[in-house]
């Protein structure tokens, strides 16, 4: 059995420990120590990580009582080593975790709903409940669980005996009969787990609740808590102060900039196709009236802008109306319509004359050229 200094002080944070034996596995060491701060993973918390002496912890599993500690190179047996945990990492999962029991107590309190559901990723944590939940209920637990931190209740281990574990009330996602850690956040949660924790809920700081959504009948939410939240804060702040600088709107206002911005967008995009329209009447009216084929030039038409530009111009031209949008050096894009002409018989003597792709209805054809202006104008004046 390891001895697990984690459970006698969470912020122990430097340890000393004998070596009582180290095995080589692939790349890693596997490392036994008499004792250890490091946290093995469990409980829904990844392992702590962090250094023996020069070595480098980067894993750590529990196995009936015996922690073992994955090194990146070998320990010597028998010596005593000095163990540093990666401060901060421990520190905050643990105000994550604590605020995460807080959550639940509230929820629990509150609705009746137990956590089933528990998973810390690097960034934040979802939490699932077998309840639903909706946002007014939600910003009440949020509000609740904020005070709970301002009031910074006391977060104590204990390890009840058979006997005493009957007669308590607490949270535990398995039947558990013996040698059961109870966390305790005095009148807030009761909860079997094997984690260490901060020392009261003052040390969590904050609490944010990230989103919600329906899961499995009932709600996952996603959580953020202390430092890990307070950088959530900072990030997304500045990202609202440079939206807001760019929309000359107040930081609380930038919603309806936004909606504003997506309103112009709407309205220029109606003006652009109106006047699109009326340059295609204005270009179409230009156009003499012909028993021969007839060729307009655009540059970087749509496609619909060419389809109703060829439509229009149709009633002038006794044969061939070809529309066409680019340039000499990439080619141009077409579009070709008649009255009179069956195109898509047409369509291969064209596009072998102006090496050119594509085909469509008897009506009207679509496709691209690799000609030159003068070269599509030649052949349509020879029709
Ligand atoms: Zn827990």
């Amino acid at each position: 059995m390891t001895e697990k200094l984690y459970y006698q002080n969470s912020k122990l944070y430097t340890f000393t420990a004998t070596v009582l034996s180290c095995e080589e596995k692939g790349d890693q060491y596997l490392c036994i120590l008499d004792k250890t701060a490091f946290f093995p993973e469990g409980g829904g918390q990844k392992a702590d990580t962090g250094t023996l002496d020069e070595v480098n912890v980067l894993d750590v599993q529990e196995k009936n009582g015996v922690i073992t500690h994955m090194t990146d190179k070998p320990l010597t047996v028998g010596a005593s080593v000095h163990g540093a945990l990666n401060e901060e990492q421990r520190f905050r999962r643990m105000q994550n975790h604590t605020g995460e029991h807080v959550f639940s107590g509230v929820v629990h309190a509150a609705y009746g709903y137990t956590n089933v559901g528990f998973h810390m990723a690097e960034d934040c944590m979802t939490v699932d409940f077998d309840g639903v939940l909706n946002a007014d209920q939600l910003k009440e637990i949020e509000d609740e669980c904020n005070r709970v931190i301002t009031n910074n209740v006391a977060v104590n281990c204990i390890f009840p005996t058979s006997e005493e574990l009957e007669s308590l009330d607490y949270r535990s996602k398995l039947e558990l009969t013996q040698d059961v850690r109870l966390v305790n956040i005095e009148g807030i949660d009761l909860c079997a787990c094997c984690a260490p924790h901060v020392e009261s809920t003052g040390e969590v700081g904050l609490l944010k609740v990230l989103d919600c959504m329906p899961h499995r009948g009932g709600t996952r939410i996603t959580l953020i808590c202390g430092l890990d939240a307070f950088e959530h804060l900072r990030t997304h702040y500045n990202c609202n102060r440079k939206v807001s600088a760019l929309l000359s709107a107040r930081a609380v206002e930038t919603p309806l900039g936004v909606e504003k911005l997506q309103e112009d967008i709407v309205s220029l995009k109606r003006e652009i196709t109106a006047l699109q329209t009326k340059i295609n009447r204005l270009l179409a009216d230009g156009l003499e009236q012909t028993d021969g084929c007839a060729v307009i030039f655009m540059e970087d038409a749509k496609t619909d802008e060419m389809r109703s530009l060829c439509n229009l111009c149709l009633p002038k031209c006794g044969q061939m109306m070809c529309v066409c949008s680019g340039n000499d050096e990439n080619g141009y894009a077409y579009i070709i319509g008649s009255q009179t002409v069956n195109l898509r018989e047409k369509s291969k003597e064209i596009n072998t004359a102006l090496n050119g792709r594509g085909g469509g209805q008897p009506t009207m054809i679509q496709g691209s050229f690799k000609a030159t202006k003068e070269e599509i104008i030649t052949f349509f004046n020879q029709q």
